[in-house]
């Protein structure tokens, strides 16, 4: 399928991106592997934003206003990218003649050999998700910042106990919060190892070995850019979370999104950026 832009990645900077390049009369696609929404999907409530809405209905705004901008929505996984553009999915293959990468963070990483197999095990990214599975159980987030400790908090009020490990790092000032409840620690060390016979059963902290029986994992995320052949190229723009050193907030995923849409749509009809 030949687009004027093509957006990688449907979550909130993706939506509002290809919301924008549609607006401004652009033959816009935007693709994701998982369906819309990305990380959106995972909270019921979103903080720092009037109201706190709910992530899913947001998403679902978010997703009708650029398909009725005109935008249309693949559900794939974009394999590879290569400067003019040829976009490889899993599915068909696309060309744009401007794209914006919208792909987020990933999920966060321990870097431990054997965390794979506890996948869907006790380990888990989604503390709304899963949280409720461990009702009662001792559980630890690993990951020091705002959005770590938030799922810290969150757990907190279903579980025996949270412990919060910073993975070397200073936790965020909000972690403070965790300091006043009684069944909520934080450990500023590093996880060195994941035990368990069925499902996880312990984690060690430096070799200290603390009972879990889940381990919601915010650390180590990282931008999956592995597929494009060339980051600099010209008519490639890049939006949300993926882009380094961004605020990480929906709001700003958002308006970045929105800016990147436009400049991809005024890069395709050779019109100046507005
Ligand atoms: C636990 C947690 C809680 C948070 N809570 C809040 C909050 O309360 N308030 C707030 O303002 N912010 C919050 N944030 C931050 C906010 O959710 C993010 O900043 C924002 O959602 C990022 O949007 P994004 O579009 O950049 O990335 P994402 O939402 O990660 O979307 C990226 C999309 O790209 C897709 N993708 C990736 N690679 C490919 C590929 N190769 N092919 C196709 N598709 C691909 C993914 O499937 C995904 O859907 C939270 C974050 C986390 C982790």
């Amino acid at each position: 399928m030949d687009w004027d832009v093509v957006v990688v990645g449907a979550g909130v900077a993706g939506l509002a991106a290809a919301r924008a390049a549609a607006e401004a009369g652009a033959r816009t696609c935007v693709i994701d592997r998982m369906g819309p929404g990305g990380v959106l999907m995972n909270l019921p409530e979103l903080h720092d934003m009037t109201g706190n809405p709910n992530g899913m209905d947001y998403a679902s705004a978010l997703l009708d206003q650029a398909m009725e901008a005109g935008a249309e929505l693949a559900i794939a996984e974009v394999t590879a990218l290569t400067p003019g553009f040829a976009i490889a999915t899993d599915d068909e293959a696309h060309a744009a003649k401007a794209v914006v990468l919208a792909v987020g963070l990933g999920n966060g990483r321990l870097g431990l050999a054997n965390e794979d197999a506890f996948d869907g095990q006790g380990l888990s990214h989604c503390a709304a998700c899963d949280g409720p599975l461990y009702g009662g159980a001792r559980v630890v987030v690993a990951g020091h910042d705002r959005w770590a400790v938030q799922e810290a908090l969150d757990l907190a009020a279903t579980v025996e106990h949270v412990t919060l490990v910073t993975q070397g790092a200073e936790p965020h000032d909000s972690a403070a919060l965790l300091g006043t409840l009684p069944n909520a620690a934080i450990w500023p060390g590093r996880i060195t190892a994941l035990a368990g016979a069925a499902g996880l059963e312990s984690v060690s902290v430096d070799g200290t070995v603390l009972p879990a029986r889940a381990i919601f994992v915010q650390s180590g995320r990282a931008a999956p850019l592995g597929f494009v052949a060339d980051p600099a190229a010209p008519g490639l723009f890049l939006a949300g979370d993926c882009v380094p050193g961004a605020a990480e907030t929906v709001l700003a995923a958002a308006a970045a999104g929105a800016r990147a849409g436009g400049a991809a749509a005024a890069f395709a009809l050779g019109k100046p950026a507005g």
